[in-house]
């Protein structure tokens, strides 16, 4: 049962905005959420990071009216448009980060996170149009979890406000909401917006954004379930390398993730024509045979390994359209094929999520660096990974296939996790699946 409740999770949240994906094991029921117990500290923490995610997306929303009110006699209004257009990207996939987190929450038993956000968007006035940038997070909230009680209130009131503010029809909330819009327009300056926008469009980020953009899409990695662990291998395939790491996953029978490299993957002389990369796959596509055929799943980690901020948008698609194509002949279809994407040095901006986005892949990103590319003791990259991810509670491991170091910390790395009781994760092909351990097996009624 829990093995099917978190698979159902990560299916149905994993495909959240492309297509609604069932889970094929039982119909798509919604969750039903009890009242949680008790507020520990770290849901304390959890708390004011939720409410200044949701006013961040409040705060967008804001800014979306303001663009939006100005008349299309404006000279700026074009510019505002496609501001306007970057805005609610950034909004849908804030949303889908949000849900992630929330229904992850809600398998683990713990309603606080959905109160919080609950409370959070109640707390808006009824005349602040902007809770509309809320309505895609409400409306997903509805449909995955089963309320009750005051949270099913809650969650009814939100709507009705919601509809009200849709479709105008009380005079006097559209008054209000008219003098609400003049008080944002004499507090937001749209010159001043509309460059941050185009800025933000053109640059590269600075590191201080970079890493937050990083930390909002490392969902994937802090919604495992506790004491539960992703292998991941990325710049491969190497031959020598990457049959050592397959051998030894093969003997402890853990499945992972394998993010590839395009130009280890092609044929190498087609390269020197300078060509467009079309058919030919080089000698690694034996290595990729025995990864499928051993149940690993395999990603695009782009072509050539750049920092992909750098490019332009143009460049930034052909590394990763390039590698798609080379995997597409390389990898059958069937559960390896993952339409995952890992940036290389995790390095984004605007462009890198949009071509990614364009491309339909989702980008997965990791929470612990063994930092098997600079450090030379295999010893020290067990602890490291070890001590982070006692401290993360679960993650996504970032390793290598492609240094001798990595081979060597392996085996020990799986024998120490294993001891601590930690469970491997692995994508099966439409969801991460995370096997019950003996001791659980073993604890069930009957
Ligand atoms: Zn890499």
């Amino acid at each position: 049962m829990l093995k099917t409740l978190i698979h159902c999770a990560f299916a149905a949240v994993f495909w959240a905005g492309i297509a609604s994906t069932s889970c094929a094991e039982s119909p798509a029921k919604p969750l039903a959420i009890e009242d949680a117990a008790s507020v520990s500290k770290a849901e304390n923490t959890d708390n004011v990071r939720l409410n200044s995610r949701v006013s961040a997306l409040l705060q967008e929303g804001q800014n979306s009216l303001v663009l939006s009110a100005l008349p299309s006699t404006d000279k700026r209004k074009p510019q505002a448009l496609q501001a306007l257009k970057s805005i609610q990207a950034r909004q849908n996939r804030e949303s889908q980060a949000l849900i992630l987190e929330l229904s992850s929450a809600a398998h683990a038993g713990r309603a606080e996170p959905l109160r919080t956000v609950l409370s959070a968007a109640l707390a808006v006035p009824e005349e602040n149009t902007e809770l509309l940038a809320l309505r895609p997070l409400v409306n997903e909230m509805r449909l995955q979890f089963g309320l009750h009680g005051d949270l099913h209130d809650q969650m009814q009131t939100l709507l009705q406000r919601l509809r009200a503010l849709r479709d105008n029809s009380s005079l006097r909330l559209q008054n209000q909401q008219v003098l609400h819009l003049a008080s944002l327009q004499e507090q937001i300056d749209v010159d001043a917006l509309l460059k941050a926008e185009s800025n933000r469009a053109a640059a590269p980020l600075n590191e201080h954004e970079q890493a937050k953009l990083a930390r909002d899409h490392q969902w994937r990695a802090l919604e495992l379930p506790p004491k539960t662990v992703l292998l991941s291998f990325d710049d491969g395939p190497h031959p020598v390398h990457t049959p050592s790491i397959l051998a030894t996953l093969a003997e402890h029978k853990i499945k992972a993730l394998f993010f590839q490299l395009g130009h280890n993957l092609a044929e190498p002389k087609e390269l020197k024509d300078g060509k467009e990369i079309q058919s030919p796959l080089g000698r690694n596509q034996d290595l990729v045979r025995q990864m499928v055929e051993a149940g690993h799943a395999i990603g695009n980690h782009s072509y050539s390994h750049p920092q992909l901020p750098k490019l332009s948008l143009a460049k930034i698609n052909q590394e990763i359209v390039s590698t798609q194509t080379l995997l597409d002949l390389a990898v059958p279809p069937g559960p390896a094929r993952t339409a995952m994407f890992r940036a290389p040095y995790g390095a984004l901006n605007e462009d890198v999520l949009a071509a990614i986005e364009q491309q339909h892949l989702r980008l997965v990103l990791w929470n612990v660096d063994s930092q098997d590319w600079a450090d030379p003791s295999a010893e020290s990259i067990v602890q490291r990974v070890v001590k982070e991810l006692d401290h993360a509670g679960r993650g996504i491991v970032l390793m290598h296939d492609i240094h001798a170091v990595t081979t060597q910390a392996l085996p020990m790395l799986i024998l120490a996790l294993k001891e601590r009781g930690y469970r491997f994760a692995h994508w099966n092909g439409q969801a991460l699946e995370v096997p019950e351990t003996e001791d659980m097996a073993a604890k069930k009624p009957g």
